[in-house]
């Protein structure tokens, strides 16, 4: 097992992006053991903070991974750094990669329908060979037994949930205990990326560690969620 980073009890893994798919995502998805990914961003932190259902949910995933470059930046100030961003987006993209290569199957639960059908069609396109175990939309109850009987049904070995925060984590929570297997991911807006929705920041502000303020200026309606990321940061100072 890796070492970890503990930020306001959320204990976030040291490792790259490339160790984590080859060390221990990959092994698991072959013996077919269950899996739950955070990728943590200060957002999601900030909310365990506030909502203790969600701060277990989120201690009791198998992996939590820093997303976001306020999370890295704490990590430093607490003179315990984490070697890079693991980003959602950057994670599912090659997790779709290997799912082609192993020929595992991949459920795509979230977002709008056209968005929904779209990421699929972009996937297809992307990975020819993907196998698609199904997809469905994200506006429902999280409770609904029908979406994920139909889920259940299809036997996935992978299940992206985009339902945005904190439903995704808690659709899994809920859930997970009702699959056979599966590699459980909650990628927030990463669908809307896949689709062609929102565009990502150009890669010298994701190098640069802006890709926050590049998302800032594109969507300024989100410039409340920043405070989060602001009083995150706050938070971290205060404690040292
Ligand atoms: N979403 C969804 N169902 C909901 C709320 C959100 O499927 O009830 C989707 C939304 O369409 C988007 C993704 O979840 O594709 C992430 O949403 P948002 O950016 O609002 O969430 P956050 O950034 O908080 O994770």
């Amino acid at each position: 097992m890796h070492d970890s980073t503990e930020i306001m009890g959320i204990k976030i893994l040291k490792t790259t992006k490339d160790e984590f798919l080859r060390k221990d995502l990959l092994p698991r998805l072959q013996q077919q053991d269950k899996s739950h990914v955070v990728t943590a961003n200060p957002e999601i932190v900030m909310k365990t903070r506030e909502d203790l259902e969600y701060k277990q949910i989120v201690q009791s995933a198998d992996y939590v991974v820093p997303d976001g470059a306020g999370i890295l930046l704490a990590a430093k100030y607490m003179k315990q750094p984490l070697p890079e961003r693991i980003a959602g987006y950057d994670l599912m993209m090659e997790l779709l990669e290997l799912a082609e290569a192993e020929g595992l199957s991949c459920y795509f639960l979230g977002a709008k329908e056209d968005v929904n059908e779209k990421t699929v069609s972009e996937a297809k396109k992307k990975f020819p060979g993907l196998s698609i175990a199904g997809r469905h939309h994200g506006f429902f109850d999280i409770d609904d037994p029908e979406i994920v009987a139909q889920v259940v049904q299809t036997d996935p070995d992978l299940i992206f949930v985009a339902l945005g925060l904190p439903r995704q984590e808690q659709w899994i929570a809920k859930h997970k205990d009702k699959f056979r297997k599966g590699l459980f991911m909650g990628i927030g807006g990463s669908f809307d990326i896949l689709a062609g929705e929102v565009k990502r920041a150009p890669e010298i502000w994701i190098k640069l560690n802006l890709e926050w303020l590049y998302r800032l200026l594109k969507q300024p309606f989100r410039w409340k969620r920043m405070l989060k990321v602001f009083e995150f940061m706050f938070r971290v100072v205060l404690r040292r």
